[in-house]
């Protein structure tokens, strides 16, 4: 009942609001009313909480709502290269899977233009005995009103906060208001789940905030960390380093290199004075040109 008010008929599902009929045409997300995923399988490379011993049950989903020059998954965000079509029942079946595998959650990777379906799938793996959290792995870039609808559904928040400045995001994901969407969707996820919690180590419920550092916009990650410490301390952070030059980014001279090791130890020191907690990924000598 509460998607069919946002997808019946003109999707608006999410802030694009694409008004469009996607039972028969891709809105921006590149993708129509069925289910596409590229894969599945446990990974490992997630933060410790999240990956755990087991691994983190990972569903990769088809296109996606931004339109990233850089994005590191663009053959399968952007191009769509390869994909299959499922069912609501096959993708709850691929849960079950990956909780019998031993995973410790269900991890959505860029589900925002899917969950009216995913939200079905978690519905009748329920049934079939699925009990392990589910993790909203996301741009943020969603609608508030669509995350404090998934409190009964979406255990675990992992949210990037991408950009603090609109003139950047429009540059580079193609969205002239990402700061303004994404900080209201994360308020949400924080208000509906709290910060991380764990067990043993591993992630129960509640939000995690991730950051891609960026060559030349080491301003943009003290904002995104500023803006953290100021409005939700008690939230960890994961900071990343792994940035490459991917698809379009060669052509874009702010971010056709990785990062550099200055570069990298001026965030460190801003981040030591911040006082936040949370996962520093070390950096790594061939990160850098
Ligand atoms: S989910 Fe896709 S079609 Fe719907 S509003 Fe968002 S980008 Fe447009």
């Amino acid at each position: 009942m509460f998607f069919e008010k946002l997808t019946k008929l003109y999707c608006k599902l999410c802030p694009r609001e694409c008004n469009i009929d996607r039972n028969r045409y891709a809105g921006l997300c590149k993708t129509k009313n069925t289910l596409e995923i590229a894969s599945y399988n446990l990974h490992f490379g997630e933060e410790p909480p999240i990956s755990g011993k087991n691994g983190s049950g990972t569903i990769f989903f088809a296109g996606c709502n931004l339109s990233c020059i850089y994005c590191q998954n663009f053959p399968i965000s952007q191009l769509k290269s390869a994909f299959k079509v499922i069912s609501e029942e096959e993708l709850a079946d691929i849960m079950i899977q990956l909780q019998s595998k031993g995973a410790h959650n269900i991890n959505l990777v860029t589900p925002s233009h899917f969950i009216h379906l995913i939200c079905k799938s978690i519905d009748l793996a329920k049934e079939k005995g699925l009990t392990i959290p589910i993790a909203y792995n996301t741009s943020s870039y969603d609608k508030p009103e669509v995350i404090e609808y998934l409190s009964n559904y979406i255990d675990i928040y992992m949210a990037d906060l991408k950009y603090t400045d609109n003139n950047i995001s429009k540059k580079l994901s193609g969205i002239d208001d990402y700061f303004d969407i994404a900080t209201k969707a994360i308020l949400a996820m924080h208000k509906t789940k709290g910060s991380l919690k764990t067990q043993n180590g591993i992630a129960t419920k509640g939000l995690i905030i991730r950051h891609l550092v960026l060559p030349n916009l080491i301003d943009n990650t003290k904002q995104a960390l500023k803006w953290i410490v100021d409005n939700l301390p008690d939230t960890p952070i994961s900071l990343m380093f792994q940035y490459f030059p991917a698809y379009k980014a060669f052509n874009d001279s702010t971010i056709n290199r990785k990062v550099n090791y200055e570069e990298y130890l001026e965030i460190i020191d801003f981040m030591n004075g911040l006082n936040l907690k949370g996962f520093i990924q070390e950096f790594n000598h061939e990160y850098c040109n």
